[in-house]
């Protein structure tokens, strides 16, 4: 007897079919003495079809309509549940964000959770009800106008409600197994893995992983929140994402590999060695509200006193990058400005690195026997990423993974699923 959050992507709930079977299960878990709240994501590629439309009427469509819009796709799903709950005998409540307290910032498409007021959940659950509530939204704390939280979003909103709630644990359902050491399509005697610590967790979310929102992980990890990443497809365990202490099981030394094909790399070639060069050069991305991530700057030429310095940015804010560093040019007066976004990023992560020496000799090395070439190089305590030539992310991930011991006995099933 317990509280839970169970939140369900939108290839768990495709159609009819599919939300009559998310409804069978929802109400087994009430029936085995649960409290249960669900978070609903918008069904199948609606909220990607609501985008095409809002684009075919208008190519710069204002934000906040956007919100209006894109929200409609979740609350069909919610209103949708409840009614397949209601046929199965069982009472259900649905709830817009809003109407669920989520209170949000006002940016429009890329919104904040800052606060949960889920008095009319708590109300529902209390009186015996299946609270359902719509995800990726909410409500301006000051404007009042309906907000999104960013594509994905549905998984924060999960978390988020969960910890308001003081749920157990927060249960993620997608069409995969739950976390996997590689991408499985990569590599498919990739495992599926059974526990993995919240810092493991972000770091796979920021280096490419798509099966949890980064923001959602953020704040588990904050609330101390246990999510379960499992298939509604399956009855199986999923993956547990929890607080290190409280894993039991032995750690392996790398708990998976990431990769990512989202990024570009800029070089600026012939910086000169100058106190605030670099300062410059990045307030004006900032300045721009452009994310950068690894940066390398090697020591100067003794005969030029000059240095280049090469980053890596979202590919989407590349063309805007260059621009902006095209207008300091002039003044910061380095000589050129190299633009490739024929990369990949490809991580290995795991909290055993810590302790153990020689992690990335063993990489590299993999890397160099399979001839895959590095172009760049970033760490933190449990992490190393290396960029490297966009055709060469395969191998990589797949040397990596085999030089770690990852690779499952036999050929573990590839899953075509989208992990929504
Ligand atoms: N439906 C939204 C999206 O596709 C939110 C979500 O599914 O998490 O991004
Ligand atoms: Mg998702």
């Amino acid at each position: 007897m317990g509280r839970v959050v169970q939140k369900y992507g939108g290839s768990s709930v495709a159609d009819a079919e599919s939300i009559k079977r998310v409804a069978r299960r929802v109400v087994a878990t009430r029936q085995e003495g649960h409290e249960v709240v669900v978070v609903i994501s918008a069904m199948g590629d609606t909220t990607d079809e609501l985008l095409d439309l809002a684009y075919q009427v208008t190519p710069q469509p204002p934000a906040r309509e956007l919100d209006m819009l894109l929200t409609t796709g979740e609350r069909q799903s919610a209103a949708l549940l409840a009614m397949a709950i209601a046929d199965l005998g069982h009472t259900a409540r649905s709830f817009t964000g809003s109407q669920a307290g989520v209170i949000t910032t006002g940016t429009h498409g890329n919104a904040r959770i800052m606060k949960i007021t889920p008095g009319r959940i708590e109300s529902a659950v209390a009186e015996g009800d299946i609270g359902i509530v719509a995800g990726f939204q909410g409500v301006s704390e000051d404007t009042k106008d309906i907000t999104t939280i960013g594509r994905g979003g549905s998984d924060t909103s999960a978390v988020a409600l969960a910890a308001a709630l003081k749920a157990d644990y927060c249960e993620i359902y997608s069409d995969v197994d739950g976390v996997f050491t590689a991408d499985p399509r990569i590599v498919p005697a990739a495992r599926q893995i059974p526990e993995i610590s919240y810092e493991e967790m972000l770091e796979m979310a920021a280096c490419g992983s798509k099966i949890l929102h980064l923001r959602c992980v953020e704040y588990a990890r904050r609330e101390n929140m246990p999510i379960h990443v499992r298939s509604s497809f399956s009855t199986k365990d999923g993956t547990w994402v929890k607080d290190l202490e409280d894993i039991t099981m032995e750690q392996a030394i790398i708990s998976g590999i990431a990769q990512d094909r989202g990024e570009a790399k800029i070089t600026l070639v012939g910086v000169p060695d100058k106190i605030g060069e670099a300062a410059t050069i990045f307030e004006a991305l900032a300045g721009a509200e452009i994310n950068i991530d690894m940066i390398v700057q090697n020591v100067s030429q003794v005969s030029t006193s000059r240095t280049d310095i090469s980053f890596t940015l979202p590919k989407a804010d590349g063309q805007r990058a260059v621009q902006k560093l095209q207008e300091i040019q002039a003044e910061v007066d380095f000589s050129d400005i190299l633009y490739d976004d024929q990369i990949g990023k490809v991580s290995v992560i795991g909290v055993g690195m810590r302790s153990h020496p020689g992690v990335t000799a063993k990489f590299f090395s993999a890397l160099a026997k399979d001839g895959v070439n590095i172009e760049m190089i970033s760490t933190s305590e449990i992490r190393i990423s290396v960029v490297v030539n966009e055709d060469d992310v395969d191998r990589a991930v797949r040397a990596g993974h085999t030089a770690f011991g990852l690779d499952a006995e036999g050929e573990a099933v590839v899953y075509a699923g989208t992990g929504r």
